[in-house]
């Protein structure tokens, strides 16, 4: 059975859950940025989130909506991104056993990171094993709760709250700017837009590569392709969700997507102007709002900088001119 699609109001709860617990993280604007596109941007600063990211909003949400006996057992999320750092994350300011499947390739960094929020970590071999068998396996032998990263009614109100806070910090905005993923982030925020600043145009932006949402946006179906080649690693999704979806067409403008170079173009922006680490995959909105991909000239717009979760030695290596 499908559960109900999530509404204005479970965006409202989870403010409520996150009061206090999550960042509120700034509102950044730059002449330099606004020069380039002739518009008003407001960027949503959530690499400065806790855990690095706007999923923290999400994981924290679904887990303390759980009935008390329920998540008293623990949780259960494979990821090896942002999502799983959240969950550990949230799972330790709760008090709640947290298991997270990863494959045993996973970064070192990202592996200790995870333990060091008191996570226990599940390795598997990523070319023989099946993570979401394993991962329901466990969780049913230990009576652990799944938490999936955006197919999920709380963990889509979670992340809405993120343009709950930044439209009441901005006022009324004529268009809002997410990165699209598994659309957890998109679907969430498009929730809280469209009641906060009606009439409000929402845009999802994807690697090139993975254009699956764009698709599956303008032919009405779920469309599923393989694992993209994209350095937006937390965009590497393969498909949409059965709930992010159906909010998405239901209240997105459109969906445009942007190519690896110039995300690279982005993440040296954000260095060089606006002094912020922000992650490729972070950098989607903002590299859709620079780049033209959607007409933001004389409009105020809201634009989300997902996360800041990024080896040094990559990002190095990524923002370092071209010798
Ligand atoms: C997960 C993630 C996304 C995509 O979010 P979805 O909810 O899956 O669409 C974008 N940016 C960052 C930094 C992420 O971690």
């Amino acid at each position: 059975m499908q559960a109900a699609l999530p509404t204005f109001a479970d965006v409202a709860d989870a403010a409520h859950r996150l009061q206090g617990v999550a960042h509120r993280t700034p509102v950044l604007t730059s002449r330099t940025a606004d020069a380039m596109t002739g518009a008003a941007l407001f960027f949503k600063a959530e690499n400065l989130q806790r855990g690095g990211a706007f999923k923290f909003r999400g994981a924290y949400n679904a887990i303390s909506a759980l009935p008390e006996a329920v998540r008293a057992r623990g949780v259960l999320a494979f990821s090896s991104g942002n999502h799983a750092q959240a969950i550990a994350l949230a799972s330790r300011l709760l008090g709640v056993p947290a298991v997270i499947v990863m494959p045993e390739d996973a970064p070192a960094v990202k592996v200790e990171a995870t333990r060091g929020y008191g996570a226990e970590v599940v390795s598997y071999d990523r070319y023989s094993q099946d993570r979401e068998a394993l991962g329901r396996e466990i969780a049913g032998a230990r009576g652990l709760t799944l938490i999936p990263p955006y197919d999920h009614p709380e963990v889509i109100a979670g992340q809405g709250t993120l343009a709950l806070e930044l439209i009441d910090e901005t006022g009324p905005l004529d268009m809002l700017v997410a990165c699209l993923g598994g659309g957890g982030q998109l679907a969430g925020c498009a929730l809280a837009a469209a009641e906060r600043s009606p009439g409000i145009q929402i845009y999802g932006v994807e690697p090139e590569a993975g254009d699956d949402g764009r698709r599956s946006f303008h032919s009405g179906q779920i469309v599923r392709i393989p694992v993209p080649r994209t350095i937006a690693d937390g965009a590497q999704t393969t498909y949409l969700g059965n709930l992010t979806f159906p909010v998405i067409r239901q209240r997105v403008t459109d969906i445009v997507t942007v190519s690896d170079a110039e995300l690279v173009e982005t993440m040296r922006f954000f260095a060089a102007r606006m002094k912020l680490v922000v992650e490729p995959t972070g950098c989607l909105a903002a590299a859709a709002v620079l780049h033209g991909r959607v007409d933001v000239r004389g409009k105020r717009v809201g634009v989300v900088i997902s996360g800041g979760n990024v080896d040094i030695t990559a990002y190095a290596r990524l923002v370092a001119p071209a010798a």
